[in-house]
């Protein structure tokens, strides 16, 4: 099952989209938090049911599935070993000399409000950063909530997947140490294009990819991830209890624009585009943000 969050009509509306994904059967959740009511009455044991209503899906502005998490996004570093490899070598991070790869995930957060859809511009103001730099990321959608999940209950937690971009602004994430600024500035968190189900991904052999401007930069499968999804739950619901529409962002793989000597950062014009099979593709432009006079 694939879940849009769009507006059609004025009107923020969710979706099923049919199999050959040219059409939407509205579904009966009217509510400006997009699919999170979907995702948490289906945590309590609802089924969705649409009144048959169909829209053409080139006809409606997709918006972000989850247009406005109820908190912020946890996200994990260096989770594929190339990226965490090429992180080092880059001379970005002191904790480097401890080791590329981590021995424990590494989990912050983005900011709710960072949250664009599909499409929308990734605004990046060079007095405030000139290394804005892409992650692109599976995302886990969690479903029925817990405190102490284990590994091998995780995936019943899960209630499916998206991809986020987790955009990043190099040189804020390491003047101030910790992450939340560098990676939570406004529109830096591009997600969509909707949500799936998890029986529509095998977690051991996705692929992750991303282009800029039609380039290849990143070519990865989630099989290989360092610390695989139940890990990953099981290490945050230990002691903080996750929640129905709660997101995880798993890792982004090499081939970030801080890996190429010099580094490929995003500049006004650029266009990110990353796919994830199974769930679909996310585009997005980026634009100079507009200074206040
Ligand atoms: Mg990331």
């Amino acid at each position: 099952m694939r879940v849009a969050t769009f507006r059609v009509d004025g009107r923020r509306r969710i979706g099923e989209l049919t199999p050959d994904g040219r059409t939407v059967r509205l579904l009966e959740f009217v509510s400006e938090a997009g699919a999170l009511p979907l995702v948490e009455a289906m945590a309590a044991g609802e089924r969705p049911f649409t009144n048959g209503t169909t829209v053409q899906l080139d006809e409606v502005a997709l918006e972000a599935p989850i247009p406005r998490p109820r908190r912020n996004i946890f996200c994990v570093g260096k989770n594929y070993r190339e990226h965490a490899h090429e992180f080092a070598r880059s001379g970005f991070d002191s904790s480097a000399a401890a080791g590329a790869v981590p021995d424990a995930p590494i989990i912050f957060s983005k900011v709710p409000e960072s949250v664009i859809g599909p499409g929308d511009s990734i605004r990046i103001d060079p007095a405030v950063s000139p290394a804005v730099d892409y992650e692109a990321e599976l995302a886990v959608v969690i479903g029925k909530g817990g405190r102490g999940i284990r590994k091998a209950e995780a995936l019943d937690h899960v209630w499916g997947y998206t991809i986020v971009n987790d955009v990043t602004a190099r040189d804020l994430q390491g003047r101030h140490k910790q992450w939340l600024l560098g990676k939570s500035q406004d529109s830096f968190c591009p997600m969509g294009p909707w949500l799936v189900t998890r029986d529509e991904i095998d977690l051991a052999d996705t692929s992750v990819r991303c282009w800029v401007n039609g380039e290849l930069r990143q070519d990865a499968n989630t099989g290989d991830l360092i610390f695989d999804v139940p890990t990953l739950i099981e290490t945050i619901s230990a002691g903080l209890t996750l929640m129905p529409g709660d997101i995880i962002a798993t890792g982004t793989p090499a081939g970030v624009g801080i890996g190429f000597n010099p580094p490929k950062y995003l500049k006004p014009g650029d266009v990110v585009r990353i796919e994830i099979a199974g769930i679909g593709v996310l585009e997005n432009p980026v634009v100079a943000r507009e200074r206040a006079a």
